[in-house]
């Protein structure tokens, strides 16, 4: 394997700042736990489904807790991103939080969202259910672009 196949400049910075953040036990007296596990069960009717998620960092102090993602981007443009704020908010509805930090890591800076809007369950389930019905990953064109095998993958969205 090589690693300029596996990353381009922006998702390595990503990858080695989390990696960096993870090092840290603690944060402004913040307790500092990553790549925590999150599972949960929602009732479609016919049939339950398991939610699972797994947050980059949660911070916890007392009985406040707040979900971290990290992400890299190629640059400012259209920062927070759509999907990144839907999936951070169904964070906050599987662990159980009221906010959550979308800390972006671009060429040109860092920078972070706080995200203060659980989905409900309700909308958790009509998310699944939209997910059922539609055609399989990826579900978005800029999906592929960002993907590592698009240069040999027959089935890349154009
Ligand atoms: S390029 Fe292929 S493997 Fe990558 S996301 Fe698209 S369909 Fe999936």
């Amino acid at each position: 394997m090589a690693i300029a196949e596996v990353y381009n400049p922006s998702t390595l910075m990503g990858e080695l700042i989390h990696m960096g953040l993870e090092t840290f036990n603690e944060i402004e007296g913040y307790k500092v736990t990553s790549e925590v596990e999150g599972e949960k069960e929602v009732n479609l009717g016919e049939k339950v489904v398991k939610i699972k998620g797994r947050a980059d960092i949660i911070l916890q102090k007392d009985e406040e807790k707040i979900i971290v993602e990290i992400k890299s981007a190629r640059g400012d443009k259209g920062l927070p991103h759509r999907h990144h704020l839907m999936q951070l908010q169904a964070y906050l509805w599987l662990f159980g939080a009221k906010k959550g930090i979308l800390f972006y890591v671009t060429p040109e800076r860092f920078t972070e969202f706080t995200v203060d809007k659980p989905l409900d369950e309700a909308t958790i389930i009509k998310l699944v259910q939209e997910n059922i019905s539609l055609s399989p990953s990826p579900r978005f064109a800029w999906e592929c672009e960002y993907c590592v095998f698009s240069i040999v993958c027959p089935n890349k969205k154009k």
